[in-house]
């Protein structure tokens, strides 16, 4: 440890390692200056600590991610095992790890989905989505919505709609956005907005590869369309010639009570892209899979595309025995029924607190709207808050939550309520009771 980052000469109460950090790591997403980041030292169950012995537990999973919890020893025992058995071989060689996660995701996707390319990332997922739904249809549109996220770097930052892609703008080429099935307080129904998108398909006159969109809108606000809405979807894709890409990043693996998101309704995509739950955040692992007769296409049409680290042996390794553990711990079940429980105890937190403007979800995939009128939605904020400087109320009703030791994280006004899958009832009050002083905070910033 370097002598002139001692905690008493520098006297900032940080940590050594948050001092490291702070200096040598570039921060994700943050104004620099802003990062100021704090020392894990621990994690188990669906709790994690600090370095100074505070616990929180863990309301979001990390980044809605860590759909196992942090006691996944299975898991930790696969990666461990495969990294001693031989840790990296090139994607042209067949590992049992790839291979048998290949079979297992045919097995829980819906449909005939049943080839996989494999990556590292939601944001990689997706950008093997676009390319691949490109070259199958030989067309370039992408229609996305406004209120989604699909990834960071330029194609799938590119057919993000929130504010975040502004930074990257104008982006890749031939990226449309359409309205979002967003219901509370809003003029536009729903079902309604999926008769513009078919007339922006019919206006753009068969150019259009690919529709894309999250089942259930995650970070943007846990926003779960009515049962009609992604069956009309995909009926109006296909209608235009186009493929529907479902991108289950956040909504897949259990979060919403099924498999995937898109199982709620029903719907088998011609696409699906998956990550975080995944691997439960254990390794690095992204997946597009496809139906067989997309990837038929590629038999004779070179997929030029592909990582070093595409199908990572150890990545692979660590998802074959995240989706044992949720088939053998019965997850999905489970997330299902304390997810009920998780939806009637947030209600009574909306009928006690004018703030709450709208609770929503389904599963362990739910959201609080905050809002500064009763009875109105009228935000804290502007929907730009997440690329401006400084702390919006939903924050300050985040730290009340972190400092009674509930972790939960929030994206313009809303807080996502996403805890691992193994969470209790009892873990559920516990977190609640915290929330429900946290939300005092707003209920006090609201307009007189
Ligand atoms: N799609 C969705 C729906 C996501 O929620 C995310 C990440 N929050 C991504 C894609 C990008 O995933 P990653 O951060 O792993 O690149």
């Amino acid at each position: 440890m370097p002598d002139e980052l001692s905690q008493e000469e520098t006297g900032d109460g940080r940590t050594d390692v948050e001092r490291l950090d702070k200096e040598y790591v570039f921060g994700t997403w943050s104004y620099q200056s802003e990062v100021e980041p704090t020392e894990v030292t621990g994690a188990g169950g669906v709790r994690f600590r600090d370095a100074r012995g505070n616990e929180w537990i863990d309301f979001s999973a990390q980044l809605m991610c860590s759909n196992l919890g942090h006691s996944a020893d299975a898991v930790a025992d696969a990666i461990a095992e495969q990294a001693r058995d031989g840790a990296y071989f090139a994607p042209g060689y067949a590992t049992e790890a790839r291979a048998k996660l290949g079979e297992k995701l045919a097995e829980v996707t819906p449909g005939d989905l049943s080839r996989t390319f494999f990556s590292t990332s939601g944001t990689e997922a997706v950008e093997a989505a676009i390319k691949i739904a490109r070259m199958y249809t030989g067309k370039q549109k992408i229609v996305s919505r406004y209120r989604s996220y699909h990834g960071a770097t330029y194609g799938s930052i590119s057919v993000t709609g929130d504010p975040r892609r502004l930074k990257a703008e104008p982006g890749i080429p031939g990226t449309i956005k359409a309205p979002d099935p967003y219901a509370y307080g809003s003029t536009l129904d729903p079902m309604e907005s999926l008769e513009y998108i078919d007339e922006m398909l019919m206006l753009e006159g068969d150019t259009v590869a690919a529709v894309l969109v999250e089942p259930i809108v995650g970070s943007n606000g846990i926003l779960v369309p009515p049962r009609e809405y992604l069956p009309r979807l995909k009926e109006i894709a296909h209608d235009h010639d186009a493929l529907l890409i479902c991108d289950e990043v956040m909504a897949g693996f259990g979060r919403a009570g099924e498999w995937f998101g898109c199982d709620v309704f029903d719907v088998k995509p011609d696409i699906m892209t998956m990550a975080k739950g995944l691997s439960s955040a254990y390794a690095p692992l992204g997946a597009t899979i496809v139906t067989p007769e997309i990837a038929n296409h590629f038999e004779d049409e070179m997929f030029c595309h592909g990582h070093t680290y595409a199908g990572h042996p150890v990545s692979c390794a660590a998802g074959l025995a995240a989706i044992e553990t949720y088939q053998e711990e019965n997850l999905i079940e489970h997330a299902r029924e304390v997810g009920s429980y998780l939806g009637d105890r947030l209600d009574e937190l909306a009928a006690d607190h004018p703030s709450v403007g709208d609770t929503r979800g389904v599963g362990l995939f739910r959201g609080i709207e905050l809002t500064k009128r009763e009875g109105e939605r009228v935000p804290f904020g502007s929907r730009l808050d997440k690329i401006s400087r400084g702390n919006t109320i939903v924050d300050d009703v985040t730290a009340a939550a972190a400092d009674g030791g509930v972790y939960v994280a929030s994206m313009i006004n809303t807080l996502i309520i996403a805890p691992p899958l193994p969470i209790t009832e009892s873990d559920i009050d516990e977190a609640i009771s915290v929330l429900d002083d946290a939300l005092e905070v707003s209920d006090e910033a609201m307009d007189q």
